[in-house]
C-alpha cells in the first residue's frame, strides 16, 4: 500500500504526474479539484457554491475541502493506495492526516511564478469531452479545436491573471506552514517541475524508490495538460 501526497501550484502538473504514478501502480488519485470540477459541471449544491466562490475570486474554504476529502478516503476503493492532490490547505489538516493515515512520501513539484503564469495562461480545455491542452507544447491540431472530439477548446473559468494572483499568494501563504509538519517527519521530495513531464515523474519515482514508468501501459487520462 502506498499513500502519497503532491502538492504544487496549479499548472506545476500535478495532475499529470498523479496520473503518470497512479497508471502503472495502480494507487488512485484524488483530485480536490476535479471533484469540484465534476460537481461544476454535475450542477451539484456543491457544484453552485464553488462555481460562486470562484466566480467572486475567493477560494473554496478548508472546511469543504477536508470534508470532500474525508468521504473520498471513506470510499475504500484504494485498496493499493492513492495519491492526493489539493489537500491539506492548512496546518490543522497536515496534522490530523498524519494521524489517520501512514504517508509515505510528500511530493512538492517545484516551480517559479513566472513559470507557472506562462503555463497557466495557455492552458485550454475542450468543451465537450475535457481533453486538456497546453498551447505552449501540446496544442490541438487545428488551432482552437479538440483533436479527441473536434468541439471548440476554452479557456477554465478559473485560469485568469486576476484568479492565478490570487492563488499564487494563497498557496505560498498556506502551503509553507503545511510543509513544515510535513518536514518535521521527514516526509517531503524537491522535485524540479520544469522539465518535460517524464523526466519530472522520473525524478519522482528515484527520489521515492519507485521503479520506472512502464510506457507500455495505457495512456493517462488527460497526460497533454502540462
Ligand atoms: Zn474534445
Amino acid at each position: 500500500m502506498r499513500k502519497y501526497v503532491i502538492m504544487g501550484v496549479q499548472g506545476s502538473g500535478k495532475g499529470t504526474q498523479s496520473q503518470l504514478l497512479s497508471a502503472d501502480l495502480d494507487i488512485v488519485h484524488i483530485s480536490v479539484g476535479d471533484i469540484f470540477r465534476w460537481n461544476v459541471q454535475n450542477h451539484t449544491k456543491m457544484g453552485a457554491y464553488v462555481r460562486r466562490t470562484m466566480a467572486a475570486g475567493e477560494l473554496v474554504s478548508d472546511d469543504l475541502v477536508e470534508s470532500v476529502v474525508r468521504d473520498r478516503l471513506t470510499g475504500h476503493d484504494w485498496n493499493y493506495g492513492f495519491i492526493i492532490d489539493g489537500f491539506p490547505r492548512n496546518r490543522a489538516q497536515a496534522e490530523f492526516f498524519l494521524e489517520s493515515y501512514d504517508i509515505d512520501g510528500v511530493i512538492v513539484l517545484d516551480l517559479p511564478d513566472s513559470e507557472v503564469r506562462r503555463r497557466v495562461l495557455n492552458r485550454r480545455v475542450c468543451q465537450n469531452c475535457g481533453m486538456n491542452y497546453n498551447l505552449l507544447d501540446n496544442s490541438p491540431t487545428v488551432p482552437g479545436q479538440c483533436d479527441m472530439c473536434g468541439a471548440e477548446l476554452a479557456t477554465r473559468e478559473d485560469d485568469t491573471e486576476e484568479a492565478l494572483a490570487v492563488r499564487l499568494r494563497d498557496y505560498h501563504e498556506k502551503t509553507n506552514p503545511v510543509l513544515d509538519v510535513f518536514r518535521r517527519k521527514e516526509y517531503v521530495i524537491t522535485v524540479d517541475a520544469r522539465p518535460a513531464p517524464e523526466v519530472v515523474q522520473a525524478d519522482i519515482r528515484e527520489q521515492l524508490g519507485l521503479p520506472p514508468f512502464k510506457s507500455d501501459g495505457p495512456a493517462p487520462e488527460g497526460s497533454a495538460v502540462a
